[in-house]
């Protein structure tokens, strides 16, 4: 089942500087206007959040944070928590992407981040997504595990507010995007295991994205046969033509 388009930019540690960013901000206003049927989501540095929060008020833009604390409060220095961020109008937040778990993020910390987020209503955007591929296919059961690890504890009716990005670590910032066969079949094997631990109904409800060298050239072929609706995109969410070409793509 395809859902409303979603596009979120991963904008990880850049741009540079604060001038920088707002200035990308303000092309990417600019670039998408009137984009009612697709959802866009800007996740910048957490430092930019809170100006972001006023510029994009009211706007076609929602904002989006790059990870979360799963505390609320207490001594966690350097932490950032879920009521902080709700608090700054942030509606979708990513969890679990690749380069954090290489930080050493496990998939019971994705799962309390998970809930800590459902708790303030936002939208977790949890990555899953194997290091390589083999010919038999054993990826397969890493990706299992990290859905079971991710759905641990949620009912069918928190399952269904996670939007799940399926991001192959090979395909991330190496220029190598996954084929539209590997994308819908990786589609149907998540809404399958999603099926085996809730039910088909709530399985097709989870919204599925596709992260991985995603580029304006190939999104829409990507879009319309990969079964995903819509993209994790980093690299080319720097670039306000590239991205808005993305977003474009989810268009009909
Ligand atoms: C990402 O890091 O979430 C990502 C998809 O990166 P890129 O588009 O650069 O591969």
């Amino acid at each position: 089942m395809k859902h409303n388009a979603l596009v979120v930019a991963n904008w990880k540690l850049n741009p540079i500087g604060f001038d920088e960013a707002k200035n990308l901000l303000t092309e990417l206003k600019k670039k998408l206007k009137k984009v009612n049927s697709t959802t866009i989501v800007v996740t910048p540095p957490f430092l930019f959040i809170s100006d972001f929060s006023k510029s994009l008020k009211g706007g076609e833009i929602k904002l989006g944070a790059q990870d979360v604390f799963y505390e609320e409060i207490g001594p966690f220095t350097g932490e950032i928590s879920a009521g902080q961020l709700v608090g700054f109008g942030v509606s979708h937040v990513i969890v679990g992407h690749s380069e954090r778990r290489a930080l050493g993020e496990t998939d019971e910390q994705v799962n309390k981040k998970i809930q800590a987020i459902i708790k303030r209503r936002m939208t977790p955007i949890v990555c899953i997504g194997e290091k390589n591929r083999d010919e038999q296919g054993t990826f397969f059961n890493d990706i299992e595990a990290q859905i079971k690890g991710l759905a641990k504890g949620l009912l069918a009716k928190d399952i269904v507010k996670v939007v799940i990005a399926y991001e192959p670590i090979w395909a991330i910032g190496t220029g190598k995007t996954a084929t539209v066969e590997d994308v819908k079949e990786m589609q149907l094997f998540i809404v399958s295991t999603l099926t085996k631990l809730y039910d088909r109904k709530t399985a097709e409800k989870v919204t599925l994205l596709y992260g991985g060298s995603v580029k304006a050239s190939i999104a829409k072929e990507l879009y319309e046969q990969g079964g995903m609706s819509g993209f994790l995109v980093g690299g080319a969410s720097l670039n306000a033509n590239e991205f808005s070409g993305i977003v474009n793509a989810t268009i009909s």
